[in-house]
């Protein structure tokens, strides 16, 4: 097939985050995106708190970001938790993490019917052809290759639609999901179903928390409530398995007020609350079989990214997170290859490989998470064995998780809050190494050659950086014989011969 048989570059299939990202980020490259929405927006969807790697990372690469901040969205500081041994709720604050800018340390609880609008009419700015009403049921194949989709159109009629690249971002509903090869694994350990509803007047966290997540465990599983604007709120309670019954056979507005008497800060919380009747927020839902991963995220021509792909559990938020990171990653892929920059097996290869390790990043979290005999320190403790930077606290290395920002990608954190921290670093070793003050009990030459070592590393490191403006542990690859991203973060390259793995 030659490139003028291509009716697009790119078909991304559904609107979400992860579609409307990977979208605007592979057309402000300048190629021929097209995206394919089922529903008609706005459409509801559940996933209302968010992250600082998507509000000020993800959504500052695709030029939404002030836009976000001009939506009155409440703004979440972090996290509120009754959980585990503590019998008193605890709150972290992403501000904690020096990796987040302080203006970056912030994310929002968003009405998803509002935020996903709102990247979904960015991405139509930024240049991609959006066709609401069209439902894809199946891709195009040449070979092994995926080149395009079939799709029914706003007038309900079938067609065909040729692309050099087709991205699946059509949800946990995804019809096409299969095509990649291989298969939905869904996960023995997070079985768990949620049951979930909008109430009017719930009470808030005292300042600077209202709009933080408060999270809740209680006997039968945990609550969120999710604070959505002055007086609405999201209220869910994700349940073990063996609720299933409870839900399927009773009512399930009954259920929820029974479940709610049964946790008693929740219950205080929506004391002089009433539950929404009315409109997209009156229905209570229930959502099970949600913690899922495919086999496989690639194949010659196809992608899977956001929940098509893979998702774990709410307790942290990290889906709309896995969902637009997983998006960046695909549209370096796409673009590195449009602009026939590196080979396809190469690029795929690292957006999979960087999109299984957030994934298993959190996921290794959170199952240490719901062992709730332990303390938050312990928490804090597992989230530093499992990202330690050699920097971070233990409770540093958990916001920076829980944040988001666990790969360390320039991308997502703030770059010039982070190259100031790095000067700040190299400026305390070289204080240190010119120091007169003798260190008792220790080597003074041998101490101050190792550290002058690391200095001048840093020295280069930081040279590296100036030069190509960007952040330095984004040359570093990941796994020997990887990838790093460009220099503005939208294709990927091959590193400097002297950058080793990390
Ligand atoms: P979606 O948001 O599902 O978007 C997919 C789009 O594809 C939809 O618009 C759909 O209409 C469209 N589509 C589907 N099929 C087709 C087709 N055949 N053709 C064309 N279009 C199609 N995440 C958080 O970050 N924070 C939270 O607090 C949170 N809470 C959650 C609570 C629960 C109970 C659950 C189950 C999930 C929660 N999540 C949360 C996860 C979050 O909902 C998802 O991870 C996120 O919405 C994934 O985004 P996406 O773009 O991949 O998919």
């Amino acid at each position: 097939m030659t490139n003028d048989e291509f009716d697009y570059d790119l078909v991304v299939v559904g609107g979400g985050p992860a579609g409307s990202t990977v979208a605007t980020l592979v057309a402000m490259q300048g190629h021929r995106v097209l995206l394919l929405e089922r529903e008609t927006f706005p459409r509801y969807q559940i996933g209302e708190s968010l992250l600082p790697s998507t509000v000020h990372g993800v959504c500052r690469l695709t030029g939404v970001a002030d836009e976000l901040a001009r939506a009155g969205f409440p703004v979440k500081r972090g996290g509120t938790f009754r959980w585990g041994r503590n019998p008193e709720p605890w709150t972290f604050a992403f501000a904690i993490s020096p990796r987040f800018a302080s203006d970056g340390a912030t994310a929002y609880q968003v009405e998803r019917m509002k935020f996903d609008q709102i990247l979904l009419d960015n991405a139509r700015r930024k240049g991609v052809t959006v066709r609401e009403r069209c439902a894809v049921v199946d891709v195009l194949e040449q070979g092994e290759r995926v080149c395009g989709v079939r799709f029914d159109d706003e007038d309900g009629v079938r067609r065909e639609l040729r692309s050099r690249y087709v991205v699946d971002a059509s949800g946990h509903r995804s019809r096409i999901h299969h095509r990649i090869g291989g298969a939905r694994h869904y996960s023995d350990f997070f079985r768990n179903l949620a049951l979930f509803g909008y109430f009017e007047g719930g009470k808030r966290l005292p300042e600077p928390n209202s709009g933080n997540i408060l999270a809740v465990a209680f006997p039968s599983g945990w609550f969120w409530y999710i604070p959505l604007g002055d007086s609405l709120t999201s209220v869910g309670a994700v349940l073990r398995p063996e609720a299933l019954d409870r839900v399927r056979e009773g009512d399930r507005e009954t259920v929820l007020r029974q479940l709610v008497s049964e946790c008693p800060l929740i219950a205080e919380y929506l004391a002089e609350a009433t539950r929404v009747t009315d409109g997209p927020y009156g229905e209570v839902r229930v959502r099970k079989d949600y913690s899922y991963i495919h086999d496989t995220f690639t194949r010659p021509g196809m992608l899977l990214v956001g929940d098509a792909a893979c998702f774990i559990d709410p307790v942290f938020s990290s889906g709309v997170h896995l969902a637009t990171f997983s998006a960046l990653l695909a549209a370096r892929s796409i673009n590195s290859c449009l602009a026939a920059e590196l080979d396809e097996p190469s690029v795929l290869q690292e957006f999979e490989a960087r999109y299984r390790r957030e994934y298993a990043l959190f996921h290794d979290f959170l199952v240490a998470f719901y062992d709730t005999h332990q303390d938050e320190d312990s928490y804090f403790w597992t989230a530093k064995r499992l990202n330690d930077d050699g920097v971070a606290s233990a409770v540093q290395a958990f916001v920076r998780l829980v944040g988001g920002g666990g790969s360390g990608e320039g991308a997502l954190l703030d770059p010039d809050g982070y190259l100031r921290e790095r000067r700040e670093a190299f400026q305390e070793l070289t204080d240190v190494v010119q120091s007169p003050v003798a260190v008792p009990g220790e080597d003074r030459d041998l101490l101050g050659a190792a550290l002058l070592k690391d200095v001048l590393k840093e020295g280069v490191r930081m040279q590296t950086q100036a030069a190509l403006g960007g952040n330095v542990d984004d040359q570093r690859p990941i796994r020997p014989g990887g990838l790093v991203p460009s220099a503005d973060g939208m294709r990927w390259r091959r590193p400097e011969p002297s950058a080793t793995a990390g």
